[in-house]
């Protein structure tokens, strides 16, 4: 039943956290969004009308039970509201923090335009933040162990997510990954202006005190061989994400160009900065874009990252380039906006076609035409077309190409040709069992999906730990079976 703190929005105005001035924010990397305090998170939860069809949960990939937060919120029954958003969110904190709620849950909640939809995401971030604090947020911790172990490949959002599920089952688990920290993209990938690297470190050392063991630095496919991943462990759990840059053709380009960079070779030199380490590439100055010219070529999220990062790096000018509008842009409307404010120029409706060169050979500009879009294509997405005699130059010293990412070479990395992929290069799975084409090998996230999102790869590392468990527990009952079978028959 909807109580007296519920269907606010008619009075009261939408609000988000308190964000950083854009000038304070162009010098550091932390996050730009302040947390709630309990009495704004319960105002602001309080406008939600509590949907009997609540199409913010069904927009949710994880189906996050809202409604019922949100109203827990609203009355001030923090923890009730921590376990119902922990019940079906792994990670709730990071969710909250970088989804991109305009396109998930708060973009269809139901709340009429004018009113402006429920802050559901800073909501979902202030409930655990507080549960972290009250120490409610307990490491996994299973009720009877189990014997079986269990191996996952990549410790990002998917690996993690279904890591927690199974330990909290009982079973042991090793999760492997090539880098030397622990979160995949969470920590190389996304910068510390969306998501603060302390937060992914907190819940690594809860999976850790929970009995999870990491195996780092340990490229799988080279350093062990993937089959000895498969006989070590009773299943495996393949959540290796996609990392082949995708490129663009520019005339007048050549390999030996270091200028131009691909955008996570440039994103993750500056999260390793931030953490603290030397980076050859930035010393050297390749990876550094202080006081240069720099553009972005793409429109997606990676891209958004790049400018902003840039900015923060004190680069002289930071340009996006983006061949359709702002309203066909697939990054996120609202980050789009906070690199605006930022101080990054984009140019909509421009499409790069070759560089040019000083006296001495180097890259300095981008030669771009301008485009319109014309007709529909298969995907129902307006084409972008070349407008004649529109070329025009944008000074650049350094190119960031942020164009998206597909599979590296898979089965040929795990020496494992029975391992099935699909056209795109993703790993093929059966989706009713998330078991690919090898017994007892399962997959997740990106290395499935293609690029998409914290939020599917740790819904599908959910999904996987149910599969991988009713699995096992099959297998088990069968060798049960059978060894009762074999005592019959010698007449035990
Ligand atoms: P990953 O996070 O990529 O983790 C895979 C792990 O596997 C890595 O740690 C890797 O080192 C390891 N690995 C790979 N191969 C091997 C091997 N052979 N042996 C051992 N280990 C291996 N999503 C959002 O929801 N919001 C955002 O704001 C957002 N911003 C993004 C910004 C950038 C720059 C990028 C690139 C992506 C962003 N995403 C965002 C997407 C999101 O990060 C991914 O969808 C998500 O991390 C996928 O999770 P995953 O576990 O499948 O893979
Ligand atoms: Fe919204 Fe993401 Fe939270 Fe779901 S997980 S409620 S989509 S912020
Ligand atoms: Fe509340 Fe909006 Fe969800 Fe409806 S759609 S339950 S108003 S948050």
């Amino acid at each position: 039943m909807t109580t007296k703190a519920m269907l606010q929005f008619v009075s009261r105005d939408k609000e988000m956290p308190a964000k950083r001035g854009a000038e304070a924010r162009r010098q550091d990397f932390r996050e730009i969004y302040d947390d709630f305090n309990d009495e704004k998170a319960a105002a602001q939860a309080g406008r939600c009308s509590q949907c009997g069809v609540p199409f913010c949960q069904t927009h949710c990939p994880l189906q996050n039970n809202i409604p019922d937060w949100l109203m827990l919120t609203a009355e001030g029954r923090m923890q009730e509201a921590y376990e119902i958003s922990a019940a079906t969110n792994t990670f709730p904190e990071i969710c909250g923090r970088i989804c991109p709620q305009d396109r998930l849950c708060e973009g269809n909640c139901v709340i009429e335009k004018g009113f402006e939809s429920v802050t559901i995401g800073a909501v979902e971030r202030h409930i655990t933040e507080t549960a972290f604090e009250n120490g409610w947020v307990k490491p996994p911790q299973p009720m009877s162990e189990r014997g079986e172990s269990i191996g996952i490949i990549g410790a990002g959002p998917a690996g993690l997510s279904a890591a927690e599920q199974l330990r909290r089952q009982g079973y042991q688990i090793t999760i492997y990954d090539r880098y030397d920290r622990v979160g995949g993209l969470l920590i190389y990938g996304i910068p510390g202006f969306k998501l603060e690297k302390e937060v992914v470190a907190r819940r690594e050392a809860l999976l850790r005190e929970g009995g999870i063991e990491f195996v780092l630095n340990c490229h799988i496919g080279s350093d062990i061989s993937f089959d000895e991943i498969k006989k070590k462990h009773d299943a495996v759990l393949i959540a290796t994400g996609v990392y082949k840059a995708r490129q663009i053709d520019l005339a007048g380009q050549t390999e030996t160009d270091d200028q131009m960079v691909a955008a996570l070779d440039f994103l993750t030199a500056s999260n390793r900065r931030g953490l603290g380490d030397t980076v050859a590439e930035y010393e050297s100055g390749q990876l550094n874009v202080k006081g240069k010219n720099i553009v972005v070529i793409g429109g997606g999220d990676t891209a958004m990252d790049c400018v902003r990062t840039a900015i923060r790096q004190d680069a002289k000018s930071v340009s996006c380039v983006y061949r359709r509008d702002r309203a066909n842009m697939p990054g996120s409307a609202r980050e789009v906006m906070n690199a605006e404010e930022e101080g990054v120029a984009f140019e909509w409706l421009s499409q790069p076609t070759g560089l040019s060169r000083d006296k001495n050979g180097k890259v300095n500009g981008v030669i771009c035409q301008r485009s319109r879009l014309g007709a529909a294509d298969a995907s129902g997405r307006q084409r972008p077309e070349p407008i004649t005699d529109s070329e025009y130059t944008l000074d650049a010293d350094m190119v960031i190409m942020a164009l998206g990412f597909d599979p590296e070479d898979m089965p040929n990395m795990f020496h494992e040709p029975r391992l099935k992929v699909s056209r795109w290069g993703t790993i093929g799975i059966d989706w009713r069992s998330m078991m690919t084409s090898v017994d007892g090998v399962f997959a997740a996230g990106d290395i499935v999906r293609g690029a998409s999102l914290v939020v599917w790869g740790i819904r599908d590392g959910r999904d996987a730990a149910t599969h991988i468990d009713e699995w096992l527990t099959r297998q088990a009952a069968e060798k049960a079976d059978a060894s009762i079978q074999q005592a019959q028959h010698a007449g035990i």
